[in-house]
């Protein structure tokens, strides 16, 4: 508090006689004014204690009064603990979490991707790749054609098409590691999230990504 604010003395304005006068005192009773005695201690302020008369209209003492009588007349009590790093860092993350997700349900864009993945994931954030062949866009020739007036042919110069550089495309031919049969059947969801096949075809878009940038096409 101290070094937040720079305070050096703080004035407290109580109504009860008997928690300033347990406060003054030396002898150790009640735990709970041997912990306030010990953070004030601790926080290294001069704190100054003054009675005053209640229930004749200090604003502060009112207000607090009230939230007091608000306090009693809960069901449950704030239970406030010291939580751990881990705690913490599970929190932050779990708060995170939901407010991608809100956004991800939300959000306008993305719909195509939205229907394939509609959990947020912090695991898939690298998975551009893996992006441009779910929506056919990225590097995709068709969609190059389409968006920028480029080429729609691939480097090998046959139509770029998504279908074409997922199963055909000559050039990609290792990275399917034999998988041709599977990766031309099946359904472009089922390969994106069956584990293997979501991996050749992320290497297979990477690959396919980098010959596209370092090529004449782009
Ligand atoms: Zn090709």
């Amino acid at each position: 508090m101290q070094k937040e604010n720079n305070l050096k003395n703080i004035d407290v304005y109580s109504d009860s006689r008997s928690v300033l006068e347990a406060l003054k005192s030396l002898q150790k009773k009640d735990t709970t004014i041997e912990i306030i005695k010990k953070l004030i201690q601790d926080c290294n302020i001069q704190i100054n204690f003054h009675w005053i008369r209640a229930h004749i209209g200090h604003f502060g003492n009112e207000l607090v009064d009230t939230w007091a009588k608000a306090a009693t007349e809960r069901e449950e009590v704030d239970h406030i603990e010291a939580f751990s790093k881990y705690q913490v860092n599970n929190i932050f993350t779990a708060r995170i979490l939901k407010d991608w997700q809100d956004r991800w349900n939300t959000d306008n864009r993305g719909k195509t991707i939205y229907e394939i993945f509609p959990k947020v994931n912090f695991k898939r954030l690298r998975s551009n790749f893996l992006n441009h062949i779910i929506t056919g866009h990225g590097a995709i020739p068709v969609f190059q054609n389409k968006r920028f007036g480029k080429s729609d042919l691939c480097l090998c110069k046959q139509i770029g098409t998504t279908e074409h550089i997922i199963g055909y495309c000559p050039l990609l031919e290792n990275l399917r590691c034999g998988k041709e049969d599977i990766l031309r059947s099946k359904t472009r969801k089922d390969l994106v999230l069956d584990y293997y096949t979501s991996r050749l075809l992320t290497n297979i878009m990477e690959y396919y990504f980098r010959l596209y940038m370092n090529s004449n096409f782009y």
